[in-house]
């Protein structure tokens, strides 16, 4: 699944690519027909992520599309337009470049009221300028639930998933089943600031690289992370490896659902 950095990136890239420019908008697949007709032919003026939500808005167009990848979505940006259709195609736009989203979980157009009531429902995105930390602190403070678990929930906060929330744990040295009410508004405030920093950073590059200089690889003398991942960090996917820090195992348990990687030695606080 992709993390919210992702769709703050393509979001981006939309917009450098398209903005200011009438798209042509079709649906190769066909699931998505009727809605890519509506904005065939109109000016792309906006793209934003929220979380993990994408909206796109076009001008006179009151509807906005939007997109939520899910596990197995990509929405990739190519050169050129009257490209060969490859797979199932829900989404296509084009002017000069073509943008096609296959395997989404969720393609749709919206009305304002319903742009709204989607965003309203998520907690805010560490990636936004316009995000209040106190809402998910609102939440937080009152919860009995693990923080691991409610880190991941979108009504919580918008665009943490599995390795960011693994990995904002051990820097500040949570313990990850420490109930929200456990959590004080100074640590609160402090893992919000490192997300900021660590999802900004992972827009910038397109990967997840989360440990400070003192434990990257050459200044440790070790071999670079092998992982599909990519990028290097503290616990994620890294269950009976010795911690950057403390060098005792890293551990792993399934928590609603999801692997959660920390270890016990390092994230004591709570
Ligand atoms: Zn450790």
């Amino acid at each position: 699944m992709p993390e919210g950095h992702t769709l703050h990136r393509l979001a981006d890239e939309l917009r450098t690519t398209y903005v200011g420019r009438a798209v042509t908008s079709s649906s190769p697949q066909g699931r998505f027909a009727a809605e890519a007709a509506r904005i065939d032919g109109h000016v792309l003026d906006g793209a934003e992520a929220w979380g993990k939500h994408l909206f796109v808005s076009f001008a006179d167009v009151p509807e906005q599309a939007h997109v939520h990848l899910g596990l197995y979505g990509t929405f990739v940006i190519s050169p050129g337009v009257d490209r060969p259709v490859v797979g199932q195609v829900r989404w296509r736009l084009e002017a000069g470049s073509t943008a096609d989203l296959r395997g989404a979980n969720t393609c749709e157009l919206l009305t304002p009221p319903e742009v709204d009531a989607r965003i309203a429902r998520l907690g805010p995105d560490p990636l936004r300028a316009d995000a209040d930390p106190d809402r998910a602190w609102h939440r937080i403070h009152r919860s009995t639930t693990p923080i691991a678990a409610l880190l991941m929930d979108q009504a919580v906060l918008g665009g943490v998933g599995n390795v960011y929330r693994a990995e904002v744990l051990f820097r500040n040295e949570v313990a990850p089943m420490t109930a929200g009410r456990r959590v004080t508004h100074k640590r609160w405030n402090a893992m919000w600031a490192d997300l900021v920093d660590l999802m900004r950073d992972g827009v910038r590059t397109g990967r997840i690289d989360t440990v400070r200089p003192e434990h990257e690889p050459e200044a440790m003398g070790r071999p670079p992370r092998a992982d599909d991942h990519g990028g290097e960090v503290y616990v994620y996917r890294r269950e009976g490896q010795a911690c950057l820090v403390c060098g005792m195992p890293v551990r792993r348990r399934v928590l609603a659902g999801r692997n959660l990687f920390w270890c016990p030695t390092c994230q004591h606080r709570g």
